[in-house]
């Protein structure tokens, strides 16, 4: 059968996936023979489609788990799920059911439920095919929903623990309301984005007095939900208000005069106004100080009535206009400062979060920290790279309470009624029908849900059965690694450690392998807002799945971010396509299926270079498997297959198997070929899955047998020939150097040279001269003839490599004036161009102020020409 001069992955992709498919070759197996390894998929929402950011995540988990189901005796699985991403699954379902003209409000809770799960018949398999689309390994039987039953039982059972130990506790609180969604998100939920904005003064008129304070805020319109002042209790300038009330503006409203440690003195006029109902630290303030709370601002963001009838109903922002024109108008406003400051916003849509007293649920976190705090101080669970261990330590020891209650209808709802009789609060495992108190039937349970991360912090256990003793649990249990961008460090990965370790006693996995961000080329995240996104299916159209993983893996770089382009593709490309050359030379040499041999006497030395190279790269590779470098693993197979075996090796066999090679020799040139190609595809497997099967199969005969399955090369130290990668390292170098030197003076490509060699080492010379075949095919170098001390040969260029002086006679071959007269010009260009670059690194203007690359660039450019001049000028001296 022909191949095709170029390869198309569209042939080749969507066929062996089928084929693993078909054959179950995805799933893992509770062997008790073998050992386990495990990756739990970070659930992607279920409304969401793939992005870049998982196009990397996929990548770099399915390349670890094909690698170890390829480790001989593993049992490898890769757990796949979604979650149901309560706001956004609701806020895209709730927008659905609005444009077909339905209020949601209006259907009720019930049936709005039921069309997020038909929503989600519909829709929510789409990311798993897109999955697919990348060549994810997943075992998808085992595939789970965080809202499946088995999942909801796991949640309902973590909840009812941790009310059983007083952990779960309901209070008023102050939460992040976010007015579009409609609900409490947790402080790790709150993006905080730096703005310049306002400081104001306001003057706050004393009671019974002609004087006035001075107060400074960022949020005039919260004025109205004041109810008291605040001093820090050391300033002497106010310690002459002790017992006094200012008076609020507009409302009339007396306001205590509070001192409180918490002020700072330095801030504005050293006086705060104090609104607990939307302000977290005056929220505290009040607690301390007994002061009442007025809720001036609403679940809408709207003014309420508390507000005063000229607000009441105003969009906050809007009152926040109206609020400084009227002090401006009533003489009550002092200056106004430029003022920066951070303001939360809400991760889901962006919207400008209101600090809201609420009745929310709350998780006590401190009791629970501490396990996890000491088995990542312990290294007992390992950060890759290990600085984010330190960040999840400083955020573990500033825990605070974890708000878990949601005002959403879409998630678990919260198990947890109120006994209409006597007000009795019941928990419970089960639905209960009556009030273990009273004895009434008539019991309402709480209206709110779970926060979404309350049912993804169990992912690693509840996936696999949980509260259950299962066998997959026992067996996959606990989990190898979890890899995840660090954008989700503390909604989840700690939570995972913190849950494992309480709900299993076990850490949920080893190690944590954090991946940079995805950006575009300016550095910036990648969002729908900027449209700077890159749609993974898109590049998996034109570039193959493939060279998509490749290339990703390839920028992959110790969970540096990764900025991407299109163009970044090719990269993969390009790869794709010089295996398939190599792959095609190889096919279309090989006789018939026989599958040539390997004759163990007949290797030379380019076969025991290449065989002893190869057991070099299998232990890069396996090192960067182990130790999360997978870009490290991928450039080392890169640079051999491409740098060695196909611009040397397969170059230097090609007298073997050409016409003047015996067939013995043919055979087993081919052979060695054909073996490191296999080898190689074995351990570009993992990242480069479909052409890699393709070639594998596409070599030989291999039966029922898929690459997927492995085994992956093992290195075998008895190929291990640093005598024959010595021998090469020199051969290389003079064909280098010969090359350099030809095309330097113009010495025409099709006529054959001789060398003239010394050495003070004679096994140089004689390496090079039992290798002429070798030197021949690679520079057309006729002869290689001994050089005597102390003479210099006469019209020759001449290059020292290590201990080792080769000269080429060029005199035959060009006319050697008209050569020194275009060298001698190209020198004097190259000086001038030096000099500007030396100028311009004399310039300390330029060295200090200009950007660290770009002086590092010109530093490259400055060593890069100053070493082409002296080439140049060394090649005139010997043409002289
Ligand atoms: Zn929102
Ligand atoms: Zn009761």
């Amino acid at each position: 059968m022909e191949l095709d001069k170029v390869y198309d992955p569209k042939k080749v992709e969507k066929k062996w996936y089928g084929i693993w498919e078909e054959k179950n070759e995805f799933r893992a197996e509770t062997d008790p023979a073998k050992k386990s390894f495990c990756i739990v998929i970070p659930p992607p929402n279920v409304t969401g489609v793939l992005h870049m950011g998982h196009g990397l995540q996929g990548a770099l988990q399915d390349a670890l788990t094909r690698y170890h189901r390829m480790v001989p005796g593993t049992s490898s699985l890769w757990l796949p799920g979604t979650d149901h991403a309560g706001i956004a699954t609701q806020n895209v379902v709730k927008k659905s059911v609005e444009q077909q003209g339905a209020d949601p409000k209006a259907m009720g809770r019930e049936a709005f439920v039921a069309e997020v799960w038909k929503w989600r018949e519909k829709h929510g398999g789409i990311i798993t095919e897109q999955w697919k689309q990348l060549g994810a390994s997943c075992d998808w039987e085992r595939e789970r929903f965080t809202l499946d039953e088995g999942l909801a039982r796991a949640v309902r059972e973590c909840f009812v623990q941790l009310w059983e130990r007083g952990l779960i506790y309901r209070g008023k609180y102050i939460v992040n309301w976010c007015p579009r969604c409609q609900t409490a998100i947790s402080d790790e939920e709150v993006d905080h984005k730096e703005a310049d904005g306002h400081l104001w003064y306001i003057r706050y008129p004393l009671e019974e007095s002609e004087e006035s304070l001075m107060v400074g805020t960022t949020r005039p319109e919260t004025m109205l939900g004041d109810t008291a002042v605040a001093i820090h209790p050391d300033d002497e300038r106010y310690r002459h208000l002790k017992g006094r009330k200012a008076i609020l503006p507009f409302l009339d409203r007396p306001l205590e005069i509070v001192f409180d440690d918490w002020v700072d003195p330095e801030f504005g006029t050293g006086i705060v106004k104090v609104t607990p109902a939307h302000d977290p630290n005056d929220f505290e303030i009040a607690k301390r100080h007994d002061l009442p709370s007025v809720q001036v601002i609403d679940e809408k963001g709207r003014m309420t009535r508390e507000a005063g009838a000229e607000f009441d109903g105003l969009d906050r922002f809007e009152c926040r206009s109206r609020i400084v024109e009227k002090l401006e108008a009533l003489g009550l406003l002092g200056r106004i400062e430029e003022h920066h400051l951070a303001i939360g916003h809400c991760h889901r849509c962006d919207t400008v979060i209101e600090p809201l007293a609420s009745d929310q649920l709350f998780v006590k976190m401190e009791p629970l920290v501490g396990r996890t705090i000491q088995a990542i101080r312990d290294r007992e669970v390992r950060f890759y790279p290990d600085r984010w261990a330190k960040i999840a330590l400083h955020w573990l020891d500033n825990i605070r309470d974890w708000c878990i209650s949601r005002q959403l209808w879409w998630g678990h709802r919260i198990p947890m009624w109120t006994c209409a009789g006597c007000g009795e609060v019941i928990v419970s495992r089960e639905d209960p029908t009556g009030c273990p108190a009273c004895k009434s039937s008539t019991l309402k349970q709480h209206e709110d849900v779970l926060d979404t991360w309350f049912s993804s912090w169990l992912w690693p256990f509840s996936t696999m059965g949980w509260p259950d003793d299962t066998e997959d649990k026992n067996y996959f249990y606990p989990t190898d690694v979890l890899v995840s961008g660090y954008d989700i460090i503390f909604f989840w990965i700690t939570r995972m450690i913190i849950a494992g370790f309480e709900f299993t006693g076990k850490a949920p996995f080893r190690d944590v392998f954090v991946t940079g961000m995805i950006t575009d080329e300016l550095g910036r995240w990648m969002s729908k807002s900027l449209g700077n996104g890159i749609d993974p299916l898109e590049m998996i159209d034109e570039y193959g799945a493939d060279s998509v993983r490749a290339s990703l893996i390839a920028l992959a770089a110790a969970g540096q971010d990764i900025r991407l382009s299109p163009a970044r593709f090719e990269m993969g490309r390009k790869f794709c396509n010089k295996i398939w050359n190599a792959y095609r030379f190889l096919r279309m040499n090989l006789d018939g299926n026989g599958g040539p041999g390997v004759d163990e006497a007949r290797l030379d030395l380019a076969d025991r270079w290449i065989l002893s190279r190869f057991q070099t790269v299998v232990r890069q590779v396996d090192d960067g498997f182990v130790n999360y470098r997978l870009n490290e693993s991928f450039a080392a197979v890169y640079g051999y297959f491409w740098h060695e075996y196909c611009d040397w090796y397969l170059e230097l066999i090609k007298d073997r198997i050409g016409a003047d090679g015996s067939p013995e020799e043919r055979t087993h040139a081919l052979g060695v070929a054909v073996r490191v190609l296999e080898g190689a595809m074995a351990l570009l497997h993992p990242v480069m899955p479909f052409i890699t099967e393709e070639v594998w199969h596409g070599l030989k005969d291999r039966g029922a047998a898929d690459l997927i399955c492995g085994p992956k090369p093992e290195p075998d130290d008895r190929r291990a020939d640093p005598e024959a990668e010595a021998a090469m390292d020199l051969i290389q170098s003079v064909v280098r150097s010969v090359r350099e030197t030809r095309w330097r003076v113009n010495y025409p490509l099709t006529a054959a040279c001789r060398i003239l060699v010394r050495s003070s080492h004679p096994r140089d010379v004689e390496t090079l001269t039992v290798h002429l075949p070798y030197l021949k095919r690679l520079a057309r170098i006729e002869s290689v003839e001994v050089l005597p001390a102390g003479v210099t040969p006469e019209q020759s260029v001449g290059d020292v490599i290590g201990t080792l002086e080769v000269f080429v006679p060029v005199g035959n071959a060009i006319d050697v004036d008209v050569e020194i007269g275009r060298l001698e010009q190209e020198l004097e260009r190259l000086r001038s161009r030096l000099e500007g670059i030396r100028k311009k690194l004399a310039n300390r203007q330029f060295v200090e102020k200009a950007p660290a690359d770009v002086v590092e660039a010109e530093r490259k450019k400055e060593a890069d020409a100053s070493e082409q001049v002296a080439k140049i000028e060394r090649t005139v001296d010997s043409l002289r």
